[in-house]
């Protein structure tokens, strides 16, 4: 798509959430000219996260009316004055494949200044999420025709070659586990990792686990994820705990892993708050227990604290990522393509069948869906 079809024309759509727990409408907008220093580029495609189904179910606070969508590829439609490159240097041209980080840090606030930890920054944009189309441009989100790029946002050109879905399936769920793996937790060669979860942000975790060495336990479910996940390749071993509820057998086999110790790193990617309970108790004594999964609040949940002390756990959080990290992700898919399918995890919608892909993602009967404009 080097140049607007007449499909595109003046107008773009876009799918816009105007009140929580309502249907979503497909709204046309004026495509605005891009502003200096960004660029407005024809989504391609815009990936459906777990996130989003807190988002319209106003689980989170965000401002409305807004057009959905943080996650995204697509070509450079427009470069706004005085834009020529990517955020390696590289130079950009219409018609260029790029993605870009759904997060602008404000640069100024304590963690962006004192902390030096951008994903903390407490004015953090983020397209899709608190870009309203009332203030500033709106079409700020990935599930449209165009996205309008401000300055500042990190957008990385994607080498020819690179299967555009394999770099969708775990578009925000890869960056999120670049930055938990390598610099919150990282695992080594030869450690045996647990990964509590099997939705994308699970995957992510195995994949890249086992990119660097690591045996990985996948513990999730139901069981046609759990295939999904071993026909792409990813895991090691496979454990279903979602229909079963058979939490003893996981706990026996990861000790038969282990040689009764349990595992020397715990990857908590479930969102469910009493997964934290579980996964303390397949650590080793000595291991480390990183959680990521908890993105919105699903609330308190009982757990035995004494477990923390007695197996001397180190329980470390890990939120969101920067665009640092979805550079690191795009440089690493060469080498996970190579070893897993990634693109097989993806279902394509087009973008007028939101409802039916947010249905199916709710269920649990897709791994990673996207729309396709
Ligand atoms: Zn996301
Ligand atoms: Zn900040």
């Amino acid at each position: 798509m080097n140049t607007p079809g007449p499909r595109c024309g003046p107008k773009a759509r876009a799918v816009v959430l105007n009140d929580f727990a309502r249907p979503l409408a497909l709204t046309e907008f004026d495509l605005p000219a891009p502003p200096d220093g960004g660029m407005t580029v024809a989504c391609r495609y815009g990936g459906i996260c777990g996130t989003d189904l807190h988002l319209t179910l106003g689980h989170l606070e965000v401002p409305l009316p807004l057009v959905l969508g943080h996650e995204g590829l697509g070509t450079v439609h427009r470069l706004g004055e005085g834009t020529t490159g990517d955020a390696l240097g590289r130079p950009l041209a219409a018609g260029d494949t790029v993605m870009w980080a759904s997060s602008i840090a404000c640069g100024t606030c304590h963690a962006c200044r004192m902390l030096r930890e951008p994903t903390l920054c407490a004015g953090r944009r983020t397209y899709g999420v608190n870009r309203p189309t009332t203030t500033g441009q709106p079409l700020a989100g990935a599930w449209a025709d165009f996205i309008t790029l401000d300055p500042g946002t990190t957008v990385v050109r994607v080498d020819p070659g690179t299967d555009p879905l394999a770099a969708m399936s775990l578009a925000c769920a890869g960056p999120t586990m670049v930055h938990a793996l390598w610099e919150r937790c990282p695992t080594r060669a030869g450690q045996v990792v647990v990964v509590q979860g099997s939705g994308p942000v699970g995957l992510a975790a195995a994949a890249l686990a086992q990119l660097c060495g690591a045996y990985v336990i996948v513990v999730g479910g139901p069981p046609a994820r759990l295939e999904a996940a071993r026909a792409a390749g990813i895991g090691d071993q496979h454990l279903e705990v979602v229909s079963s509820g058979d939490l003893d057998a996981a706990y026996t086999a990861i000790g038969a892993r282990t040689g009764g110790r349990g595992a020397d790193l715990v990857i908590e990617c479930t969102g469910v708050p009493q997964a934290l309970e579980q996964g303390t108790y397949m650590a080793r004594r000595g291991g480390e227990y990183l959680v990521v999964g908890q993105y919105t609040d699903g609330g308190s949940t009982w757990f035995n604290a004494h477990q923390i002390v007695y197996r001397q756990l180190r329980v470390t959080g890990s939120w969101a990522f920067t665009g640092a990290h979805l550079i690191e992700y795009l440089r690493l898919l060469p080498a996970l393509t190579a070893r897993f399918d990634l693109a097989g995890l993806v279902t394509v919608f087009p973008l007028g069948e939101v409802e039916q892909a947010l249905r199916q993602v709710a269920a649990g009967g897709v791994i990673k869906a996207v729309l396709e404009s």
